[in-house]
């Protein structure tokens, strides 16, 4: 059975969402709203336009698993596979959970990018078809996530808890932005957080960039991150060292 979604892109040859030569599918739709978002013609329910221009098609998983298979050769070669981002793929739960066993059934490897922003029941029924969650960890206190995405993060942080319980193949990703996630008391916390757990997961720091400045102006949506500057290397490579030197395995990017 076919079901219709919504989705407002598809990156070939993808290399920085998982790994391996990945097709990232981006879907729509997303319930939080950091500031820092690189997709933010993204993150809106669909249908809904933009400076009237209309963001995103409806697709149906039939068709769009023709796409994803297109590049099985590529993906068998690298060790790669379909990576679905957003906007958040949860956020289509019914679309994902099938799409998901498609690729399973078919033998192509999955991720998800999440925020972790769903409910568990949603987790449990999709853990056996995904191979990698890329997990964003963002602000440790719920008080200060939800200043800063919208949410506070209790859910997000008990599903994180129940996938890394399951064993399931979970990086972290940190969104490293100057003054609000990446400060020493954040960042100190989420080691914290992370410590607890006897497999300790890998971490990818996400360096803060303007590239989606442009999206901001384009679609007429406020940028509360326009005076901010990137995080300098050496401070970069310090979280990383803090990281490393709790035993946790650290890169930095995605
Ligand atoms: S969770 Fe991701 S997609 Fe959603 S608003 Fe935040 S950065 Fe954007």
């Amino acid at each position: 059975m076919s079901v219709n979604g919504v989705i407002f892109n598809i990156q070939r040859f993808s290399v920085n969402d998982g790994p391996g030569i990945r097709t990232t599918v981006f879907m729509k739709g997303c319930h939080l709203g950091c500031g820092w978002c690189h997709n933010p013609e993204g993150r809106l329910f669909p249908p809904f336009g933009l400076n009237n221009e209309v963001i995103g098609r409806t697709v149906e998983t039939e068709e769009l698993f023709t796409e994803i298979e297109k590049d099985r050769v590529f993906y068998e070669e690298s060790g790669g596979g379909v990576t679905f981002s957003g906007g958040e793929p949860l956020a289509q739960p019914e679309f994902l959970k099938r799409i998901l066993k498609k690729c399973s059934e078919s033998g192509i490897p999955a991720a998800i990018d999440t925020s972790g922003y769903a409910h568990k029941t949603l987790f449990k029924q999709i853990l056996p078809f995904t191979g990698l969650f890329l997990y964003d960890i963002k602000l440790a206190d719920p008080v200060q996530h939800l200043k800063y995405t919208g949410v506070s993060n209790t859910e997000i942080l008990e599903n994180l808890d129940f996938l890394l319980n399951k064993d399931a193949n979970v990086i972290i990703r940190i969104p490293m932005i100057p003054e609000i996630t990446a400060t020493g008391d954040n960042i100190g916390s989420i080691i914290k957080l992370l410590g607890k757990y006897p497999v300790k997961p890998e971490i990818n720091l996400l360096p803060f960039h303007k590239i989606a400045e442009n999206k901001y102006k384009k679609f007429g949506i406020i940028n509360i991150m326009a005076g901010i500057k990137k995080l300098p290397e050496t401070e970069m490579q310090e979280y990383r060292n803090l990281f490393e030197s709790n035993g946790f395995k650290t890169k930095i990017g995605g």
